[in-house]
């Protein structure tokens, strides 16, 4: 047992991570133990408590959800992992660890909007990612991912890097879907890409490895000898409201998905991300509560990258693309057969086209375009011709600021730092074109993110949530429609310039669904080494903590390439590591 004060866990998260004085907290009872310990079953912990066990080491690998996978298994499975890749080889297309740093650096890369996507990677990360991007893949593969039988492409990445297409896709194969509650279409079992034909093999895998995987443990305290000094000792968790302290011989790997559902966290870098942006994206079948990054931070870590998480890039912050609804991501629709679908609670009304409705903001006025769209997504053939590193390559980019995000995000000058509820408004006449059924499941009417009236003056009073800080004044609203109905009757949009605005909004009922944007990427987090050592606020590691995905910074990618890559990275180092016990004092 190491030296130090003893006491039992704590599981309130304000205890956990809330600081602890400079005196160490260390638990006097190790209630399990392992070589290593990972925290998060998603793209990053899987692959890494696989790669460690089966190194030789024993893993726990604990997991705050009632199942495994993260953000990853509701995402599209599209994976960017290349440098040289057999796939890639296959296709012809010539790849390196070297080009594939170089993208992933390259100052002159810009995106439409201005924001460089690579310029602040930290070069190291970078390396480290490039070096084992292929391998990782290669991994994948032997640990039964099947993907889709075609050549690599651009489709459903961001900041992959320019040269090459690296863009690969999961099969989503017989695995049932978490968002339906049961397996694809068989006739595109081998089409569709899907994050549930990552995981779910990789969760066969591991337990086929005998990783022993602790659900609805949630990690709530990360224990080093102490809290600024010696070796990460293991961590506490709260399994059903009951303390737990699991000790780990090697090293404790922090997978836990990042920060953005963490209101406070995700205000360090845009101040504006304020309570009502409650659609993150993945929810509610795990959260990104930044309890990984608190953690360690409570024992000196330091966070790193944090450009790469205010730029605006991709789909950091996204346009809403189901409206009525609390979880309105566009690629992530709940849906009845779900496991979740009591918590996500309707489907939402999936927009097929933005002439269909007006978006107005708490005081129902627009705001923006409509039909505009979200921030910029620098790819493979975003920049044309593109030559790595070339002064050229600025020039070359169409230059093309869609504010539509920064307009919905601006707020109604009450000095609040948020824009407040965005509300989709339409009426009967839409709801037919659209094919829609604005009923219960498909919108949320008992939670307050979907209203309807005969009369526009009544929809506006009846718009009564919490995050609705300032009643919407009826006349507003009718003005707002009123404008907007002449403005079809000319074609010209004067306030926003949306292209030939198409319908009047003019027969009864009239709507109003939730349309607030949807946070997402978690692109900046704890600083890492090229062996996912995580590093403290002076630059020295931390001894037995490691971390990787999106609670990791430094490296501006969408998604999960550098998940993967990053616990494969993290998995083989904790597993080669010496017990922190010949660190100890
Ligand atoms: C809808 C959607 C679609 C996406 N599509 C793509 C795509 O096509 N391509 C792509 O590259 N990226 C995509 N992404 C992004 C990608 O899924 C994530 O970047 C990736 O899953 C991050 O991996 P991670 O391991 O960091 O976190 P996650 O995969 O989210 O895993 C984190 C895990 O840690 C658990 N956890 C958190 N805190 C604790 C705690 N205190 N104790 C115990 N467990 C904890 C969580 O419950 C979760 O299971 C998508 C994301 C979403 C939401």
């Amino acid at each position: 047992m190491a030296a130090g004060r003893h006491d039992d866990a704590g599981t309130g998260s304000e205890g956990a991570f809330g600081g602890g004085g400079s005196a160490p907290q260390l638990p006097s009872q190790w209630h399990r133990e392992a070589d290593i310990v990972v925290i998060g079953s998603g793209a990053t912990g899987l692959p890494a408590a696989i790669v460690a066990r089966e190194a030789g080491a024993s893993v726990i690998l604990v997991e705050a959800e009632a199942d495994i996978g993260g953000h990853a298994i509701t995402s599209g499975g599209n994976v960017p992992l290349g440098g040289g890749t057999s796939v890639q080889k296959k296709y012809g297309i010539e790849d390196s660890p070297d080009l594939l740093f170089r993208d992933l650096t390259d100052w002159s890369v810009v995106g439409a909007n201005g924001f460089p996507d690579c310029r602040y990677n930290d070069r190291e990360i970078i390396r480290a990612f490039a070096d084992n991007s292929a391998a990782a893949f290669e991994w994948l593969l032997a640990h039964g991912v099947v993907f889709v039988d075609k050549a690599p492409d651009e489709l459903g990445g961001n900041s992959v890097g320019n040269s090459v297409p690296r863009e690969m896709h999961c099969a989503v194969m017989d695995w049932p879907m978490v968002q339906t509650g049961a397996p694809a279409d068989p006739a595109v079992r081998k089409t569709r890409s899907s994050g549930n034909g990552l995981m779910r093999p990789l969760e066969a895998a591991a337990r086929k490895a005998e990783v022993e995987i602790l659900l609805e443990h949630r990690m709530t305290r990360i224990y080093r000898q102490m809290p600024n000094a010696g070796p990460v000792l293991g961590i506490a968790v709260d399994h059903k409201g009951a303390p737990l302290n699991i000790r780990a011989r090697k090293g404790v790997i922090i997978a836990t998905g990042g920060s953005t559902g963490n209101i406070e966290f995700r205000r360090m870098f845009d101040p504006r991300l304020t309570e009502e942006y409650c659609g993150l994206a993945g929810m509610p079948w795990s959260d990104q509560d930044a309890s990984g990054e608190l953690a360690a931070m409570a024992i000196g870590a330091a966070l790193w990258g944090l450009y790469n998480q205010t730029g605006e890039f991709g789909a950091n912050v996204t346009k809403a693309g189901l409206i009525g609804c609390q979880y309105n991501y566009r690629n992530l629709q709940w849906m009845p057969g779900s496991r979740v679908f009591a918590r996500a609670r309707a489907t939402g009304l999936r927009v097929a086209d933005w002439q269909d409705v007006i978006l107005v903001n708490m005081l129902g006025r627009r705001f923006y375009d409509e039909t505009g769209g979200q921030y910029p997504a620098n790819n493979y053939n975003s920049i044309d011709p593109y030559i790595q590193g070339s002064w050229r390559n600025i020039k070359n980019v169409k230059y093309n600021p869609n504010n539509f995000l920064n307009a919905a995000l601006a707020g109604i000058d009450d000095g609040h730092n948020g824009g407040g509820p965005i509300w989709a408004i339409f009426d009967q006449d839409a709801v037919a074109r659209e094919g829609w059924r604005p009923t219960p499941p498909q919108v949320d009417i008992a939670a307050g993110f979907f209203f309807s009236a005969n009369r526009l003056a009544d929809l506006a009073e009846k718009i009564v949530m919490k995050y609705q800080r300032v009643a919407m004044p009826p006349h507003n609203l009718e003005a707002t429609v009123a404008r907007y109905n002449s403005f079809v009757e000319t074609g010209v949009d004067e306030d926003f310039g949306k292209p030939a605005p198409r319908y009047k909004i003019a027969t009864p009922p009239f709507y109003a669904a939730w349309a607030t944007p949807v946070v997402h990427d978690t692109r900046a987090g704890l600083r890492i080494n090229a062996q996912c050592q995580v590093v403290d606020l002076y630059g020295r590691v931390i001894p037995g903590l490691y971390c990787g995905g999106e609670s990791a910074g430094g490296f501006s990618q969408h998604g999960l390439a550098r998940a993967v890559c990053q616990g494969y990275i993290a998995g083989r180092a904790a597993a080669a590591a010496p017990p922190v016990e010949a660190m100890l004092a």
